[in-house]
């Protein structure tokens, strides 16, 4: 998922947040809202479907006030359907709560225990609702809206960026281990003029300034007074997912001063290095896989191209293709060059093999298209375990991965060869001399312990 804030008193608050959540689209095409704050009232509006489909002009402007939060949704928990759309609305004795949450509640049985015992009735069914009712359930008891927080946030086991909007501001707060990213930023020169986005494209797209990072296990609470920090959790570790760095995050976004971009690129070099082939061209799949190809040419000396074009118009469509298109494949989204391609060896570059269809169907319309070879090199280690902090990798039994080895891959997607990133290739390329990324879905190692019935939900 995608979260956005802004506290911007005078500003067309939901117009900046708007243009936001265009920005971080990619992270979620389910659903997408924003609510603002005007005079301690909350007026919200969400709904299915892509960002420019579920505002227009006029309800933008009826979204009027000093501050704003907003999502785009991409379904972890919780069923696909209108009412999950976020930001999660909960009313409370200090007035509205509007909660928007990147990742996911490892704990979330334990805690609807816990908050059904206090009477309330679940609206929706997502862990999101649950850390708003945890936060109103403690300031119902008499507690301000930080203590009240904060006390919520220590019986809320997982991963969780959140932006909060309340009547006296907007609250950025990240787990102890920051899993998902967060970021702060400023807007024109008035010091109390915030902005909370997972992604720096997104402070980009509204001309904000990049500040730094929420860190792991810190709240920053934004009012009138300006930005105040609090360090809230007991011994903070980070573990950012390296997942969002290898394929969720947009590349122009920066981690560490350096863009998301760059990096891929650099994947690409470690890759070629290891495990080089002898071909004519190197082609990436559009739009995730393309800089570790360009990467993978720079060290190999074989030639890049643009092999496949993806259709950068294929939204999310309830108009499911006729029985004859969705036997041809997956020309919908990409189409092969064949002039490119022809009578050529391909080294095809991806940033990961999850279930093995996409990659299956890619390599069947480049052989159509009439290359003699295709070698796959993917720029990060196979996925073998499934994620439960947020990113949706399936249970463990359709991960390719986890029961098939590199060489009944290769036979699988049909390839000549197949070739991962080693683990060890990715720690050096990320920089990683701490270990303060998670990378659990190639490990096991997972840093935030999973309950034991939900770790049998999802591995085999
Ligand atoms: P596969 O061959 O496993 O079917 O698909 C691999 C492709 O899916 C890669 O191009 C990769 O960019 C993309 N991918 C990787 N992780 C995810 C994910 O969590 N969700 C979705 N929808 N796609 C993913
Ligand atoms: Fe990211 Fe994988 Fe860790 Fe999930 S398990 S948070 S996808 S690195
Ligand atoms: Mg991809």
């Amino acid at each position: 998922c995608g979260v956005f804030g802004v506290y911007a008193p005078s500003e067309e608050v939901a117009k900046l947040t708007y243009f936001g959540l265009y920005a971080l689209q990619h992270r979620g095409q389910e659903s997408a809202g924003i609510a603002t704050f005007s005079n301690r009232q909350v007026n919200h509006h969400k709904d299915m479907g892509l960002v420019s489909q579920v505002f227009n002009e006029s309800i933008l402007n009826r979204l009027v006030g000093e501050s704003a939060v907003g999502h785009v949704r991409y379904s972890t928990t919780g069923s696909s359907r209108a009412a999950n759309a976020q930001p999660a609305i909960v009313e409370t004795r200090l007035g509205s709560l509007a909660l928007a949450h990147n990742g996911n509640i490892v704990n979330v049985m334990e805690l609807r225990e816990k908050l059904s015992q206090d009477d309330y009735t679940f609206v929706t069914t997502t862990d999101s609702e649950m850390i708003a009712l945890a936060i109103a359930t403690e300031v119902d008891r008499g507690k301000d809206w930080l203590d009240g927080a904060i006390s919520a946030f220590n019986y809320c086991q997982g991963a969780y960026s959140l932006v909060i909007g309340a009547p006296d501001g907007i609250m950025g707060v990240r787990d102890p281990h920051g899993i998902r990213p967060l970021v702060i930023g400023t807007l024109g020169q008035n010091p109390c003029r915030y902005v909370l986005a997972s992604e720096t494209c997104a402070l980009d797209i509204i001309g904000a300034e990049y500040l730094r990072d929420v860190e792991p296990g810190e709240l920053v609470w934004i009012t009138e007074e300006g930005l105040a920090s609090f360090h809230w959790a007991q011994k903070p570790q980070p573990k950012l997912c390296i997942f969002e760095m290898i394929y969720f995050s947009r590349p122009d976004s920066v981690v560490e001063e350096e863009t998301i971009y760059t990096y891929r690129k650099r994947l690409g070099h470690y890759l070629a290095k290891e495990s080089f082939t002898d071909a004519d061209l190197v082609i990436g799949v559009p739009d995730s896989g393309i800089p570790a190809a360009i990467g993978f040419s720079e060290v190999s000396g074989i030639p890049f191209a643009e092999g496949l074009i993806k259709n950068r118009y294929v939204g999310r469509t309830f108009i499911q293709p006729t029985q004859a298109m969705r036997e041809s494949g997956i020309r919908m989204k990409l189409n092969p060059l064949k002039d490119v391609l022809s009578g050529k060896r391909i080294i095809l570059v991806d940033d990961s093999i999850v279930r093995g269809t996409t990659s299956k169907k890619l390599v069947k319309a480049i052989r159509d298209a009439g290359a003699t070879e295709v070698h796959m090199r993917i720029s990060s280690p196979p996925v073998t375990h499934p994620c439960f902090y947020g990113i949706d990798t399936d249970n463990q039994d359709q991960l390719i991965a986890a029961t098939k080895s590199v060489d009944d891959i290769c036979q699988q997607i049909s390839v000549d060869s197949l070739a991962y990133l080693s683990w060890e290739a990715m720690h050096h390329a990320t920089g990683d001399h701490q270990s303060n990324f998670c990378s659990a879905c190639f490990t096991g190692n997972y840093p935030i312990a999973i309950p034991e019935p939900l770790k049998r939900s999802k591995l085999m």
